[in-house]
């Protein structure tokens, strides 16, 4: 232990930590620290460290301890054996004895314990770190503590302590001056000031105490201010709006123009712009920002001018805007129809040509299929082969026969060249009856549609040799109605 300062208050009314008197420690509140709690609170008071624990209310044990008309309330007080500078006792004492009994009942007026009969609401003070003033403390946590458990209380308990220091009357003492000073007068009350403790170490006169009260009272509304701020900052919930009070909001904004529609806000809009321009634009301007500049204004000034040119006043520059708008809007129109059109022209154009690609590959198939499978040319080609064969075998027997006949007779007859080119023109065209009667070797054919049908025709139509005498075009078949 340390020895007694010289002084505890210096000669500017100071106190060794800094304080003036009437000041309390700085505290720090922390609410819910402890997962197992129904409320919990860990507290920092100056160098005070508390931790408290609230459990309930649950039926209390042993059953002897109920009580039938109201939760009953259970307060322990423990300082740990490293919460002070010689080692504290471990277990109950006198003192923690003391101090739990009086805390407890410093609660008792606001706690509503008539509301869980047979029950019990336990608060655990566990003091981490002492200097003094801890049972002030622990009480101001367990406020907290139980408030955060969701005991219903009729107020916050708030606590604090004065005591005379070299004759001084000083609010919240601390270690040094509760060891070395002349009196401790620890004080808790509710939220309305009435005083739920007291206590008193020492001697003070009537005129002390009621002055240290006066202390107290301000040192409780102080704390009474954190532990409702610290609680609010958790549990507060935003105050929902009346219907009355959202209409009355509705109807505001629907009052006020819409800040994109406003010409002060388009105004308010170009500033902006210009001056996140100029804070871009570098000190030393390049040859691109001084040409740039002589486009773009520099000043509010400059282009609140430039836009009074502009616009006279706020009706031409919104009936300009409105035009603009509507310009917009049907160029936006026509371009949207025109590509329409193109669209529609290019599929068009697209099947046209598909089309007359199939038609061409159709009419190609065909044309290749005629002459590869068309059974009448193999019997066109075979029979005009025997019959070249047939008319040369007759030319042969008749040079033999004949001998040298007459030239005359041989002038007479047409030329076996003029012969073929005529038969060869009725041959194509199968239909047309031969007028002269011509040798044999210069025939015409008929293309049969069905086997050689030239040797199968009966004795009259073949008298005249090995052509088909066609009476009926119709008759010729196919091919004759193909050609027609
Ligand atoms: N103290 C201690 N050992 C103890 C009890 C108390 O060192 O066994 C110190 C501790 O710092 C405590 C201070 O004495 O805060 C004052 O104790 P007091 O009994 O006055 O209660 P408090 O002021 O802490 O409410």
């Amino acid at each position: 232990m340390s020895d007694k300062p010289e002084k505890l208050i210096t000669d500017d009314g100071l106190r060794l930590d800094g304080r003036r008197a009437d000041e309390i420690r700085p505290m720090k509140i922390e609410i819910g620290v402890l997962s197992r709690a129904d409320g919990s609170c860990y507290l920092e008071w100056g160098r005070n460290k508390i931790l408290v624990g609230v459990f309930g209310p649950r039926e209390a044990h042993p059953r002897r301890s109920q009580r039938a008309d109201s939760a009953v309330i259970r307060y322990r007080y423990n300082m740990a054996s490293f919460s002070v500078e010689d080692r504290a006792r471990p277990g109950p004492s006198r003192r923690s004895i003391e101090i739990s009994k009086v805390s407890r009942e410093a609660f008792e007026p606001v706690i509503m314990a008539e509301m869980f009969p047979k029950t019990a609401i336990d608060i655990f003070v566990e003091v981490l770190q002492a200097d003094a003033g801890t049972r002030t403390a622990a009480i101001n946590a367990s406020s907290i503590a139980l408030a955060d458990a969701g005991i219903p209380m009729k107020g916050l308990i708030t606590s604090c302590a004065f005591g005379k220091v070299d004759g001084q009357i000083v609010l919240d003492l601390n270690k040094e001056e509760d060891n070395y000073g002349e009196a401790d007068f620890p004080v808790a009350m509710t939220q309305d000031g009435e005083i739920t403790l007291v206590q008193m170490d020492g001697h003070l006169t009537p005129e002390e105490i009621k002055k240290g009260l006066e202390l107290v009272k301000k040192g409780c509304k102080e704390i009474l201010e954190i532990q409702q701020t610290v609680l609010r900052k958790k549990f507060e919930t935003p105050v929902e709006e009346t219907s009355e009070e959202a209409s009355e909001a509705e109807k505001e904004s629907e009052s006020v123009p819409a800040p994109e529609f406003a010409p002060e806000a388009a105004v308010e809009e170009i500033f902006e712009e210009a001056e996140e321009f100029g804070a871009e634009v570098s000190e030393e301007p390049s040859e691109a920002d001084v040409l740039s500049s002589e486009v773009v204004p520099d000043s509010e000034e400059e282009i609140e001018e430039e836009i009074e040119e502009e616009f006279e006043t706020e009706e031409e520059f919104e009936t300009e805007e409105e035009e603009f708008e509507e310009e917009a809007l049907e160029e936006e129109a026509e371009f949207e129809a025109e590509s329409e059109e193109d669209l529609e022209e290019d599929l068009g154009e697209e099947l046209e040509e598909e089309e007359f690609e199939e038609e061409a590959l159709e009419d190609e198939a065909e044309f290749e299929a005629s002459f590869e499978s068309t059974p009448e040319l193999k019997e066109f080609e075979e029979i005009e082969a025997r019959l070249e064969k047939e008319a040369a075998s007759r030319e042969a027997e008749e040079e033999i026969e004949l001998g040298s006949e007459t030239e005359e007779l041989a002038e007479e007859e047409p030329s076996p060249e003029e012969e073929t080119e005529v038969e060869e023109t009725t041959a194509s065209e199968e239909t047309i009856e031969p007028e002269t009667e011509v040798e044999p070797e210069t025939e015409t054919v008929e293309i049969p549609t069905e086997g050689v049908e030239a040797e199968e025709e009966p004795e009259e139509e073949k008298s005249e040799g090995p052509w088909k005498v066609v009476k009926d075009p119709s008759e010729a078949g196919t091919r004759g109605e193909k050609d027609e």
